[in-house]
């Protein structure tokens, strides 16, 4: 479950303790380090998970059920076979569920950029004709979010997240009173970085608030839905149900993919929405591709068999993943828990840990760490603009290093925290 307190800065004892850290900063520099818990990628074990799909569908294996050959041209919403299993993971119909490349990254970037240029359903014009767009992004958020707002000259609002997910009653006054504001970001499962889950009054109120725009739409990414940590299984709110009901069946675009499930760089890609947002992404789709990898879907759908063939394969990945992230948590227990200097998530899924620090120290603790050799989430990556106001919060991805690595890096990582605490107070 998230923590969500303010680290104190009434560590005044800490600048009494700051020769004693700088010696042991010293002594951590002197191990000559090289570790990295930059990006959120899965370990090489992890992808050895699915390393049967190499083999897939083999050869002389090339019809759907449906009888059509995945070899040829066609298809363009994906094979029926794999979307029937993800429809039932994520909650949404067959036929309001399209299986795509290997990036929902590209399918959200793709969106935005047609509707920029053409308009969603219910918009008076193309979005690039308005004079401003705004998104509002919960922070702290997934930078490539911002990175396609920020490439795509939109304007971004940010709003708190909390254990909740995002804060929805800023949001709700953003979205009433401003008609350029025209998307939201969610992460709703296991968000990235913070871990928190939206809840279902959460997700109401985000799917029935008031909006300016007619063409309002929240991006509903669902990167981590079955990602979980724990045997406490979190379940998604039902985005798109909620929506319809709330008489807003448009305003939930939603994806997915495979990235963390089976291979990053090759799984496959989910888009799901309203009957009028799919045709209308459908429409542009045909014109930019004749159809999806179809063999790679049948290649997943071969190996998964069904729906609970991707929750036992995700069981495989809680086994290697939650003993790093208990590392992550119990050393920063141990280090830090009574020095008041920051609080961190105790996430129970996703891929990635939060620590907000000392206001003013991140930056100068991703240094710290970068100088003893472990390689940090550059500080305000996590916020758009790469500016965090308060320079506070650091992302930590502790999913591709080894345990062992884990831990000798989280130890590292506590000390830097500790130092630049230190160092603040005294000066
Ligand atoms: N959304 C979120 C929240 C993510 O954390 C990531 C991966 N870091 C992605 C999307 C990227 O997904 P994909 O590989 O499907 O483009």
């Amino acid at each position: 479950t998230p923590s969500s307190t303010t680290p104190s800065a009434g560590a005044a004892d800490l600048a009494a303790r700051l020769d004693d850290l700088r010696r042991a900063y010293a002594d951590l520099q002197a191990r000559g380090l090289k570790l990295d818990l930059t990006r959120g990628k899965p370990s090489a074990e992890q992808l050895d998970l699915s390393e049967a799909l190499l083999a897939l569908p083999g050869a002389g294996t090339h019809t759907a059920e449906d009888g059509s050959d995945t070899r040829n041209y066609g298809g363009l919403a994906g094979l029926p076979e794999l979307r029937r299993i993800f429809a039932e993971l994520l909650g949404v119909p067959v036929d309001q569920l399209l299986a795509q490349g290997n990036a929902s990254l590209t399918l959200m970037y793709d969106t935005v950029v047609q509707a920029l240029l053409f308009g969603v359903p219910g918009s008076e014009r193309p979005w690039s004709r308005e004079e401003q767009i705004t998104f509002v992004c919960p922070v702290p958020g997934y930078d490539r979010h911002f990175a396609i707002c920020e490439e795509l000259g939109i304007r971004m609002v940010t709003v708190p997240m909390t254990p909740d997910g995002p804060d929805a009653e800023a949001v709700a006054a953003l979205v009433a009173d401003d008609p350029t504001v025209k998307g939201l970001w969610v992460v709703p499962t296991y968000a990235n970085p913070d871990g928190s889950v939206v809840s279902e009054a959460v997700a109401r109120r985000l799917v029935s608030m008031p909006a300016a725009a007619p063409d309002f739409r929240i991006f509903w990414d669902n990167a981590y839905a079955v990602h979980h940590l724990t045997e406490h299984e979190a379940k998604s709110a039902n985005a798109l149900d909620l929506a319809a009901e709330a008489g807003h069946p448009d305003r939930v675009l939603m994806y997915a993919s495979t990235s963390k499930i089976t291979f990053a760089g090759s799984g496959v890609a989910f888009f799901a929405s309203s009957p009028a947002n799919v045709s209308w992404f459908t429409k542009h789709l045909g014109i930019r591709s004749i159809g999806p990898d179809k063999i790679n879907h049948l290649r997943h759908a071969t190996f998964f068999g069904d729906a609970e063939g991707v929750r036992n394969h995700m069981r495989k990945h809680r086994e290697i993943l939650a003993p790093k992230f208990r590392a992550v948590v119990d050393i920063l227990d141990e280090r830090l828990g009574d020095s008041g200097v920051a609080t961190w998530t105790r996430p129970d899924g996703g891929y990635f840990v939060s620590v907000d620090v000392v206001p003013g120290t991140a930056a100068r603790v991703v240094q710290l760490a970068k100088e003893a050799g472990i390689a940090l989430t550059p500080a305000g990556a996590t916020f758009p603009y790469h500016q965090d106001p308060d320079d506070r919060n650091l992302r930590l991805a502790p999913t591709m290093p080894p345990l062992d690595e884990v831990r000798v890096a989280m130890d590292g990582v506590a000390t830097c925290i500790l130092l630049a605490a230190a160092e603040a107070t005294a000066s």
